[in-house]
């Protein structure tokens, strides 16, 4: 075994569909990448779909961090065939019961969209390792100016000139040229960012996102522009009053969220890291996205974020996951980490189905 390309990301999950139809679903989501690759998700689940609460799974945003895709396609593959053949599931020194995988399988919807960005991931494994973005030439002025960051280019402040302080040290860049983290000409410009809010929309019921990331050994709730606060509903991201302050430590302002939606971020993040040290007893720390470093326009702070934009749509309790201790670790170590990450995630889908 060694990583998947993108051919072989992209077959496992079609194979998963026929393997296993009547607990699950190929989806074609609506755009191909901006190379014209079709990307597919799965539904997966017992019950009719749109009749359970809903998880949205992605990974293979960031090209370089390649483990992503693999986790999830084994997370799939684990569920469906314990399901499937009745028996429950071993993750190193964590175990599942069959009765705790039919729990999951037949108490929500999992959507699991393992390959965000095919194009990107395909040039981190063919030219350039390193590569993170997407491979949009759009905006280039010439052959190092291209791709946007998937990862910054949601609609979350995405004007940060505008939202963040000066000197805040917001990870973004509206430089096309940067390497790392160019977040496109405006916010959903790239279909693989549009593939994810189409997904979002798709399943109404969505109440949790997980994006998996490497790395840091973290579980990253939302916000990330600033320090989480509960005490002053007025200091938010919609409010123009406090553009210009966001994005500073020791300072006023602090993104305002509820004080129960906090206990059910941090509780959630608590669970995904008790069940995966239980595999070989590695620490994860559960921490606010903002204390890895602000950002704006990430998927988790998007999600989280839509049902204060829109009330007619539902809370989803929303993840970045920081695998590993580095993007792409000999096999070895990544078919450990797989282990760990999918028992976190198992862990995490009971503790959100009864927290
Ligand atoms: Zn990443």
């Amino acid at each position: 075994m060694s990583y998947l390309n993108t051919t072989e990301v992209d077959s496992a999950v079609v194979s998963l569909s026929t393997a296993y139809p009547s607990l699950c679903q190929l989806v074609t989501l609506l755009e191909p990448s901006v190379e014209g690759n079709t990307c597919h998700a799965l539904r997966i689940g017992a019950a009719p779909t749109g009749t359970r609460d809903c998880a949205v799974l992605i990974g293979g945003v960031h090209a370089r961090e390649w483990g992503s895709c693999e986790i999830l396609v084994h997370l799939a593959a684990d569920l469906l065939e314990a399901y499937h053949t009745g028996t429950g599931l071993g993750y190193g020194a964590t175990s599942f019961s069959s009765a705790q995988v039919r729990t999951v399988l037949e108490g929500m919807d999992l959507v699991v969209f393992p390959l965000v960005n095919p194009d990107g991931r395909h040039y981190s494994q063919t030219v350039d390792p390193m590569w993170r973005k997407n491979r949009n030439p759009a905006y280039s002025h010439g052959p190092s100016c291209v791709g946007v960051d998937i990862n910054r280019n949601y609609d979350f402040l995405f004007d940060f000139t505008t939202a963040f302080a000066p000197h805040s040290g917001v990870q973004v860049s509206e430089d096309a040229c940067d390497y790392q983290v160019f977040h496109g000409p405006a916010a959903f410009s790239e279909p693989e960012t549009r593939n994810v809010r189409r997904l979002l929309d798709s399943y109404p019921r969505t109440r949790w996102f997980v994006d998996v990331h490497s790395y840091s050994e973290d579980m990253l709730y939302v916000w990330g522009d600033d320090q989480d606060q509960s005490t002053d509903q007025t200091m938010t991201f919609r409010n123009p009053a406090f553009d210009g302050q966001r994005g500073l430590a020791a300072d006023r302002y602090g993104e305002f969220i509820a004080k129960d939606d906090f206990d059910t971020s941090v509780l959630l993040a608590q669970r995904f890291c008790q069940g995966l040290q239980g595999v070989r007893g590695t620490a994860y720390t559960p921490k606010a996205g903002y204390d890895l470093y602000p950002t704006s326009g990430t998927s988790d702070d998007y999600a989280y974020s839509r049902h204060l934009v829109d009330p007619s749509k539902g809370k989803v309790f929303a993840y970045t996951i920081e695998w590993g201790t580095e993007f792409q670790p000999p096999w070895s170590e990544m078919s450990e980490i797989i282990k760990e990450v999918d028992a976190g995630l198992v862990r995490f889908c009971l503790a959100a189905l009864q927290p």
